[in-house]
């Protein structure tokens, strides 16, 4: 029995550019190989698949294309699922058509999955309508990688030409064309790793487009023709208050792919580095009935202990909650906070009677006036310390509690605020915690949760 293959555009960069049955068919791989343009973190969507890289560079012809397919072939017959991941289109530049040959001549069973292609995350992300009424209606995808198999005084004329793999030769395309009759002032465009946040946008003149594409590197693509002055005025990809900042995030993976999305919405590029992951303690269920107020501090607190009391409703003691991330927890549970407070210290007065505290296992866990229950305890999580260290540069560090902060600095990253990373608190408790480390705090959040987090950092 032989598996199928699926060739799978990947979208020109942003992850999530990938189409929805192209993702589907990736959480159903036993098997990826994947090159170079395809988003990394579309890995992550397989992770138990085996994983073969067969990249492309220019320079660096990984796997020659015959072996390649060859490996598909093989790959089919030990596999049902069997993707091909390719970044962009698989039949724009990406020679899907000669591995979707061998695979025929191999008979075995195969699909194609589209991509959002370069030029069109490109258009997008720049504001660069590849038609217009007023300006062309044609459009040519031209490859570069060799200007002198192509006759120029035919595309030359196409009103808006896309050039892919056309840094190394732009010189000789821009005389080619020039040549051919096109104006030296048509404009021109050349965006770098379209659709991300590292996305960068040169734009130039056809006399000039040689010089501009000197300090760029692939993967761009450039544009020429009328269309390319439009981008500049529409350009909202590079106007977003975040694009181009590096946000590390420390929080527990549980609540850090939210706010990632977040900050990524924002044109942020976000490393997800959780130093802290959250272990349930069992805790014997307390007779609710015998206290008169339940005091939740943090989300986590509430989700770790409800996750262990089988009946809301009996849940008879007054409720209060510090902080609104903590009361939208508690509303999860169908439970409306009698009182809302900023800080504990300046609550506790107002609780009279008995108080139990859901919180997690802390070493200095005497509060005076209230009966602590851990219901869950923070751990450093497998691999945190290899994620601090790959960090090579970050613009903002985001810390969410004290845990945060003490983990990260036993993992090392100090380093990072040396090197000029800012510390962004979520509040004063965790402010005060970094400065008790020698931490200068460049914002807090106000209010206190991510929202606030996230216009502390735009401020
Ligand atoms: N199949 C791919 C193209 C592969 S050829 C697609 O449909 O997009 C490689 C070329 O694609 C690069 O030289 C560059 O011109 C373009 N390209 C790929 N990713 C890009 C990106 N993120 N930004 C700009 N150009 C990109």
């Amino acid at each position: 029995m032989t598996g199928k293959v699926y060739l799978v555009g990947a979208g020109p960069g942003d992850p999530d550019l990938i189409t929805v049955k192209g993702r589907d068919v990736l959480q159903r791989a036993g098997v990826v190989l994947y090159d170079n343009l395809a988003a990394h973190e579309l890995l992550d969507l397989a992770p138990c698949a085996e994983r073969i890289y067969v990249g492309k560079k220019k320079s660096d012809h990984s796997m020659p294309q015959t072996e390649i397919s060859q490996l598909l072939i093989a790959k089919a017959r030990e596999h049902a699922v069997v993707v091909r991941l390719k970044g962009g289109d698989p039949f724009i530049f990406g020679r899907g058509g000669e591995e979707l040959e061998a695979l025929h001549d191999a008979a075995i069973d195969y699909e194609v999955i589209p991509g959002v292609t370069s030029a069109l995350g490109m258009a997008a992300c720049t504001g660069v309508p590849l038609t217009h009424r007023e300006h062309t209606s044609s459009v040519s995808f031209v490859t570069g990688h060799d200007p002198s198999k192509i006759d120029w005084s035919r595309v030359g004329h196409s009103e808006t030409l896309v050039i892919y793999m056309g840094l190394s030769s732009a010189a000789d395309i821009a005389s080619r064309l020039i040549a051919a009759g096109r104006a030296p002032h048509t404009p021109a465009l050349v965006v770098q790793r379209a659709t991300t946040p590292r996305q960068h946008t040169v734009r130039t003149d056809l006399a000039s487009l040689a010089e501009a594409v000197k300090p760029l590197k692939p993967p761009a693509t450039i544009v020429i023709g009328e269309v390319a002055a439009l981008g500049d005025k529409l350009d909202w990809f590079a106007r977003r208050p975040l694009h181009n900042k590096t946000i590390v995030l420390l929080r527990a993976p549980e609540q850090s792919s939210e706010s990632a999305h977040a900050l990524r919405s924002r044109g942020a590029h976000v490393i997800e580095a959780p130093v802290i992951a959250l272990e349930a303690i069992d805790f014997a269920v307390p007779d609710l009935a015998a206290y008169d107020w339940l005091l939740f501090t943090s989300a986590n607190a509430v989700r770790f202990f409800f996750a262990q009391i089988p009946d809301t409703r009996r849940v008879t003691p007054r409720v209060m909650a510090i902080g609104p991330a903590t009361a939208a927890a508690l509303r999860e549970y169908r439970i409306v906070a009698d009182a809302v407070g900023e800080g504990v210290a300046e609550n506790l007065q107002g609780l009279s009677g008995r108080v139990l505290l859901p919180r997690a296992a802390v070493a200095r866990d005497v509060i005076p006036g209230v009966e602590v229950l851990p219901v869950y305890r923070n751990v450093v999580p497998p691999g945190a310390a290899e994620k601090i260290a790959a960090i090579a540069h970050a613009d903002f560090i985001v810390f969410t509690s004290s845990s945060t902060v003490k983990n990260f600095l036993a993992l090392d990253g100090r380093r990072l605020l040396d090197a000029g990373a800012r510390a962004i608190s979520i509040g004063p408790a965790t402010s005060e915690t970094l400065r008790a480390h020698g931490i200068v705090i460049a914002a807090e959040a106000n209010p206190h949760t991510f929202d606030g987090v996230i216009d502390a950092i735009i401020r």
